[in-house]
């Protein structure tokens, strides 16, 4: 197979770039280990939307996002851009997100070719001319003129030899994984005040004790459901490198463990929940952070608490540096920063205190944004590769922030645009005319 943009990763940030480099005219293929879209959104149940949220009158993500939202929105999938961008987080149905973004991806154009896993890449200096895939057919090679990583895990630059780092400097410990589920049959009318305060109150218990393995004392919410009687829950944790496929698998076992244990909790303790049931545990469990690719810039947590603008701007994030601990821990422990409470040792608050961010010190400027440069998608000494999503050229603390969801669609939207303008302007990922990028993101309705 061939095509002049090949996409790997159809996740938020792999839809984004699929779709943007479409929409301008380029011939795009996307690559896909599962049979649809979504990555977190869908693999993982993850909701709601995070990042684009400015204020009231003023979205920081559009492009891709907003699209998505306004079909989701006629599927009876989501509310309105017009009423969705205006609240902090976006609620959806990842059901409807599946077939809603395939549709939108299919009518911009782009080919897809699902059930097949990126394995191999081949390199001629600093060139990807093929990579490889595995499927049900065998192997697959296939060719592109440029080619975007949206695997999340940066697994195609990491094969084609490209550098990265992984994790925060002193021991390379990475977010911990997580498990978000769905519980629907629940009687939401039972769900009053003193109800919840009194499981809260019992979570707590069980969560100090350590019998719940749970970082919140939560009942859960409409993230990635918008469904009368279910609820999406975001509870747990797992310290684990999920780029290594024995964690993984250790991890997705412990954590549908942990999920069952705490449903049982909700059935037997909890009114509302006597006829529930779990509508849906993740097909993925839910990675946070794994491989950040060394870009020709590297944002970090000042351009993230100071707001940092550049010229070469390409989208905006208003998230914050939201670290969950990657000892995977829940007790006394909410998210990793200098004033974690925990009673356990911690070689970071221990040895390296002065890295971590400060718990008053972890969000950009009130109704502000910083900046993801270009430079952060653009590997060093890559000719024909960008990276979008969550594994752009990051540091540990400044990855805590960029790793939302319509974050990673803006960064796929801006991969999209720039692999366009290197293919109209016949050069190389290196000496992309960043404004006429720009140019193509505005286009397509992109902030930056
Ligand atoms: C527990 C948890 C809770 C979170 N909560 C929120 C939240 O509330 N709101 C929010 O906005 N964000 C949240 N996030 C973060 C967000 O979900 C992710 O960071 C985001 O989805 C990353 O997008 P991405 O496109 O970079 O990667 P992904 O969503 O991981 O997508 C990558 C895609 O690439 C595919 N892929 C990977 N490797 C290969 C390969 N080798 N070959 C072929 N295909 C491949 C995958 O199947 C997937 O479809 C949460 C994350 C976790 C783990």
């Amino acid at each position: 197979m061939k095509s002049d943009i090949v996409v790997v990763g159809g996740g938020p940030a792999g839809m984004a770039a699929a779709w943007a480099a479409a929409r301008s005219g380029a011939e795009t293929l996307l690559i896909e280990r599962y049979g649809f879209c979504g990555g977190m959104a869908t693999t993982g149940i993850i909701g709601s939307i995070l990042g684009h949220y400015l204020n009231e009158k003023e979205p920081a993500v559009a492009g891709f996002l907003k699209v998505l939202v306004e079909k989701m929105a006629e599927l009876g999938g989501c509310e309105r851009w017009e009423v969705a961008f205006r609240k902090y987080g976006i609620s959806f149905d990842s059901e409807i997100l599946k077939y809603a973004a395939e549709q939108l991806l299919c009518d911009a154009g782009v080919k897809f070719l699902y059930h097949s896993y990126f394995s191999k890449a081949k390199v001629n200096s600093g060139s990807i001319d093929s990579i490889e895939v595995v499927n049900k057919s065998g192997t697959m090679n296939i060719e592109g003129k440029f080619f975007i990583d949206a695997t999340g895990d940066a697994d195609l630059s990491c094969f084609a030899g490209f550098e990265y780092t992984k994790g925060r400097p002193q021991d390379g410990k990475t977010e911990s994984m997580g498990c978000i589920f769905k519980i629907a049959g629940i009687d939401e009318e039972k769900l009053t005040e003193q109800t919840v305060n009194e499981a809260r109150v019992k979570l707590s218990k069980l969560r100090s004790s350590g019998e719940l393995k749970i970082f919140n004392e939560g009942l859960g919410g409409k993230g990635s459901t918008i469904r009368k009687g279910e609820r999406s829950f975001n509870m747990t944790r797992y310290a684990g490198d999920a780029t290594n496929a024995i964690e993984l698998t250790n991890a997705e076992i412990f954590l549908r463990k942990e999920t069952f244990k705490i449903y049982k909790f909700f059935k037997e303790n909890v009114p509302g929940f006597e006829n529930s049931y779990i509508s849906a545990f993740n097909i993925n469990a839910g990675v946070r952070e794994t491989r950040q690719i060394k870009g020709l810039y590297t944002l970090t947590e000042q351009d993230v608490i100071e707001g940092r603008k550049t010229d070469d701007s390409v989208a905006k994030c208003t998230y914050w540096i939201d670290i969950h601990c990657p000892f995977g821990r829940t007790i006394n422990t909410h998210l990793c920063y200098k004033e974690c409470q925990t009673s356990e040792y911690c070689v970071m608050l221990d040895k390296y205190r002065d890295y971590l961010p400060s718990k008053d010190k972890l969000y950009p400027p009130d109704n502000d944004w910083f900046s993801i440069p270009a430079r952060c998608l653009i590997p060093e000494r890559a000719k024909n590769l960008l990276v979008a999503g969550r594994c752009i050229s990051a540091d540990h603390k400044a990855m805590g922030a960029i790793r939302v969801m319509a974050t990673c669609m803006a960064t796929g939207d801006a991969a999209g645009a720039i692999a366009v303008t290197c293919l109209n302007e016949k050069c190389n990922v290196q000496s992309v005319p960043v404004k006429k990028a720009q140019k193509i993101i505005e286009q397509l309705g992109g902030l930056f």
